[in-house]
């Protein structure tokens, strides 16, 4: 059983990481291991204090090698969903699941929402995670949306399962050539299921049928990750001490609201650790 979970990988996740490590904490962190890919995204940072212009590229070196000389590990995992089982949680990735007494989430904003019927058919033919449900799909045919360029190794995994992939990318420059890959253009409007059949409507007529529907995307709506979490226009409701509605559970950085800034997203990892470390003395007691 960890003390705390933390889910994120972006500037709040890291902060967290490493305020627990100093207060030594045991503590898993899960998600990409080589950080937000927002982080990298930058061209030129100007406002973090202590570096005056710093590109997106060095700054996630930096954080790297800071996370590297502190000996933290990262678990290069998805998230598919976290489950309150009375006095602790349960965090799931596919097939694996891992127990807790605290979560942080620093999951970052969701900047593709859902289209209808994706959320109700969640888990009855629309999956957020290749590497989870994937198996599922072998030999049968699928569609996959990709709302980034990250994506590109999920879909080529896929692809090697899958008789036959309608790939939606959400972004230009595809990398992908492969023999059982259809790309179509296009930003996917509605989802249906009929006779056991998954319809992606993605407008103009035009319908793709499949076995079954991979909606990539980097963050997913906080409240659909985390049953009975209160979000607001898709931002995870907190007070001054990242305390969320669900005892425990904790939220930080750009998935708690604008302004979406690294100092921010720093700031309040920084002050959910703390409210962790806070909360588990309180439970000795
Ligand atoms: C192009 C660009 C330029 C920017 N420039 C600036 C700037 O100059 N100055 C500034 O202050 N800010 C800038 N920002 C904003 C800044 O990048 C964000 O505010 C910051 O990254 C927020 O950090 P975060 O940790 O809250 O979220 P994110 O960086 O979005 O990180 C979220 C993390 O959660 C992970 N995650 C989400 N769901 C799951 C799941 N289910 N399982 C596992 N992991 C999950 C994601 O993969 C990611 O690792 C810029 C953003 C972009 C895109």
């Amino acid at each position: 059983m960890f003390d705390t979970i933390i889910i994120g990988t972006g500037a709040a996740g890291i902060s967290a990481a490493l305020t627990l490590k100093q207060l030594n904490k045991n503590f898993l962190w899960i998600g990409p291991k080589n950080l937000s890919f927002k982080i990298n995204s930058a061209e030129k940072i100007r406002n973090y204090p202590g570096l005056s212009s710093v590109s997106g590229k060095e700054m996630k070196e930096a954080f790297l090698k800071q996370i590297n000389d502190m000996e933290i590990e990262i678990l290069d995992k998805q998230v598919t969903g976290v489950y309150d089982l009375g006095d602790y949680y349960s965090v799931l990735c596919g097939q694996d699941s891992y127990d807790s007494k605290t979560i942080i989430l620093g999951l970052g904003v969701e900047s593709v929402k859902p289209i209808n019927g994706e959320i109700e058919l969640l888990g009855q033919g629309v999956s957020y995670c290749a590497t989870c449900d994937g198996f599922l799909y072998k030999n049968k045919e699928i569609t996959v949306f990709s709302s980034s360029k990250e994506f590109e190794h999920e879909v080529t995994y896929l692809a090697s399962l899958a008789n036959h992939v309608n790939l939606i990318p959400l972004y230009k420059d595809v990398d992908i050539n492969l023999e059982n890959v259809t790309i179509f253009k296009g930003m996917p409007k509605s989802i249906k299921k009929e006779n056991k059949k998954m319809l992606l409507d993605l407008g103009n007529n035009n319908i793709l049928e499949s076995d079954g529907i991979f909606m990539l995307k980097a963050s997913i709506s906080p409240s659909v990750l985390v049953p009975g979490l209160e979000d607001k226009d898709g931002h995870i409701v907190v007070d001054r001490l990242c305390n969320t509605n669900l005892k425990g559970v904790f939220a930080a950085g750009d998935c708690t609201g604008r302004p979406y800034q690294y100092a921010k997203a720093v700031g309040e990892g920084n002050v959910a650790a703390h409210s962790v470390n806070h909360y588990l003395s309180e439970l000795k007691k």
